[in-house]
């Protein structure tokens, strides 16, 4: 590509050495280069080059080939060009190293169809059209990973801090101040790329936490700052010598970790348009599209095969397609409060799906439910575990073929992506089931 690139050419922060530059993966996974400081003029120029495939690696980094990207295709180079606004210092490195998002194109300069921030956008745009402007910020759960004797990851452990307190307990105030080493670093170092979180709380699990990043109007952009916090909270824990992960279900015992999208509409002035007058019966319509393309986005919700581990009573990871007012048990939580904060709280994908994907159904099921105005169920009293919808896809592969199968939330997706998305996930899913897990041993030897 010979033409400038429309990027605001900002400097390097002062003394990095490197720029890691990727693109974000259909897993969420940032994947590209480490590029020396002098190589970045170029890169802004002419973009970075590596396999547009990337974007379509399993959840390991492996190659599936889905629908012959990455295998029959040749595996081609992109040209992944600088996504304004997205160059910043990485302060948990070891090296003064800053980091850029990039944007994937083809050869012909175009983005390409199968690349989750393009999927995204597309909903983005197809829901303003029609006069739809979504607030969005998505809410993430993770642990710190402690380990066994024999070094597999295990539940944290207070004594693994050298703490003095053995208690967790959810919303415990003492739990942050105990880590307020690395949550403190984690909090500083997402200010420096531009992503102010509003605040962090104890999760259930031991070694359980949360920090939220505030609203904003941009959904492509709400589920890029996922991404990057993903990658911050992890960098930063390796740095203090931590682990960190948002796998969906680390451990059966504790809760899962979640991946929930608070969203609400706003009119032209940005005014909220739930809590407005007559904004009730648009809530509800939401609502109700929600419930709507639950099952055929569960494997853009839950894309792992261990993912359905999180759904379980009593854990707050609904297995219903309940909504509620102020009610956790629920899919689709309606929180209390003013009519300016009116908004849903939709709690069903896991903590490791991709944001761009999650939100792209999200977005699919508001735009389905208002335009075609539909009602929801009557919203639950109670705990709505106790109303577990036996229709939901309980495992990765039913999913799939939900997904597959689906005759609305296709429509919001580029044609192949379906396809594509299951080749690749039922390739993934299917290495795992292949290896014998040593519990098998257990039941069966
Ligand atoms: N950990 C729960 C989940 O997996 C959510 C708990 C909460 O409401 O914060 O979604
Ligand atoms: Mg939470």
């Amino acid at each position: 590509m010979d033409s400038a690139p429309p990027f605001d050419t900002a400097p390097l922060p002062a003394g990095a050495a490197f720029v890691d530059a990727f693109v974000i993966d259909v897993n969420g996974i940032p994947r590209g280069k480490r590029l020396a400081a002098n190589a970045w003029a170029g890169a802004v120029r002419h973009g970075v080059a590596f396999s547009a495939s990337a974007l379509v690696l399993d959840a390991r980094g492996v190659s599936q080939g889905p629908l012959g990207i990455g295998g029959a295709d040749g595996n081609p180079d992109g040209t992944a060009m600088p996504v304004p606004g997205q160059l910043h210092p990485v302060p948990w490195s070891a090296q003064p190293t800053a980091q850029c998002l990039l944007s994937m194109r083809g050869q012909d300069g175009a983005p390409l169809w199968y690349d989750p921030r393009e999927v995204l956008r597309q909903v983005v745009e197809r829901c303003r059209a029609d006069g739809l402007h979504p607030v969005l910020s998505c809410e993430l759960e993770f642990y710190l990973v402690g380990a066994d004797a024999d070094g597999r990851p295990a539940p944290w452990r207070d004594a693994q801090a050298g703490l003095v307190r053995p208690a967790h307990g959810h919303l415990g105030l003492q739990y942050l101040e105990d880590h307020g080493r690395f949550l403190n670093a984690l909090h500083a170092a997402l200010c420096v790329q531009a992503m102010p979180a509003d605040g962090m709380v104890a999760e259930y699990g031991p070694g359980q936490f949360e920090m939220t990043l505030s609203h904003g109007p941009d959904p492509v952009l709400a589920a890029d700052r996922a991404v990057l916090q993903r990658r911050a909270t992890q960098g930063v824990a390796a740095s203090l010598g931590l682990r960190a992960s948002f796998m969906a279900k680390p451990f059966a015992r504790h809760a899962g970790s979640g991946l929930h999208v608070h969203v609400s509409l706003v009119d032209e002035a940005g005014a909220n348009r739930f809590g407005a007058p007559g904004g009730e019966a648009l809530l509800h319509a939401a609502v109700a599209g929600m419930q709507a393309l639950h099952a055929e986005s569960m494997a853009l919700f839950a894309p792992s095969f261990s993912a359905y581990r999180r759904y379980r009573a009593g854990e707050f990871a609904s297995l219903s397609s309940a909504w509620g007012h102020d009610n956790r048990s629920v899919a689709f939580r309606v929180p209390r409060g003013p009519p300016a904060a009116r908004r849903i709280e939709h709690r069903v994908a896991a903590a490791d799906a991709s944001p761009h994907l999650v939100l792209a159904a999200v977005l699919a099921a508001v735009h389905h439910g208002v335009t075609q105005q539909l009602a929801p169920s009557p919203p639950a009293q109670g705990d709505a575990d106790a109303q577990a919808d036996p229709m939901l896809p309980r495992d990765v592969f039913a999913a799939l073929r939900a997904l597959e199968q689906s005759t609305i939330l296709r429509r919001y997706l580029p044609d192949d992506f379906a396809a594509m998305f299951c080749a690749l996930k039922r390739a993934e899913a299917a290495d795992l089931l292949g290896e014998v897990q040593p519990i098998e041993h257990d039941f069966y030897l």
